[in-house]
């Protein structure tokens, strides 16, 4: 299996800001946060891109969205808002080959993105 940084938290060979564990996910706050709140959101499997989804994760991918939900209400951001995002490869600045959710919120945020 090849290796990322998200897979090396996953295997608890480097350290992260946990928030939320379970079989299937891990949750860890943004070393290089854009907001007040910036969690990123990962799968434990590994999945380099959003390309690399298969018709059969529809399951991962809605838990992925629904864990975005409950980390944002866990924040107290759920009312004030927040963005999710996906980063894929280059032109969305993808630095991090292991698909991750991005939940960012604490502050208004301009639209459209960069
Ligand atoms: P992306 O550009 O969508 O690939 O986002 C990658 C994100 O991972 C960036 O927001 C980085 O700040 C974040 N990141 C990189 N290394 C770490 C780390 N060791 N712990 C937490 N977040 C990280």
């Amino acid at each position: 299996m090849a290796t990322n940084i998200f897979l090396e938290m996953v295997k608890g060979n480097i350290p992260c800001d946990k928030v939320f564990e379970n079989e299937e996910f891990l949750a860890f706050r943004d070393i290089n946060p854009q907001a007040p709140t910036h969690i990123l959101i990962i799968p434990k499997r590994e999945i380099p891109t959003l390309n690399d989804l298969a018709d059969t994760d529809t399951e991962l991918a809605g838990k992925m969205i629904l864990l975005a939900k409950k980390l944002a209400a866990r924040e107290g951001i759920a009312e004030s808002g927040y963005r999710t995002v996906f980063n894929c490869n280059r032109d969305a600045g993808q630095a991090v080959f292991h698909i991750h959710l991005h939940l960012l919120g604490g502050r208004p945020m301009g639209w459209p993105p960069g």
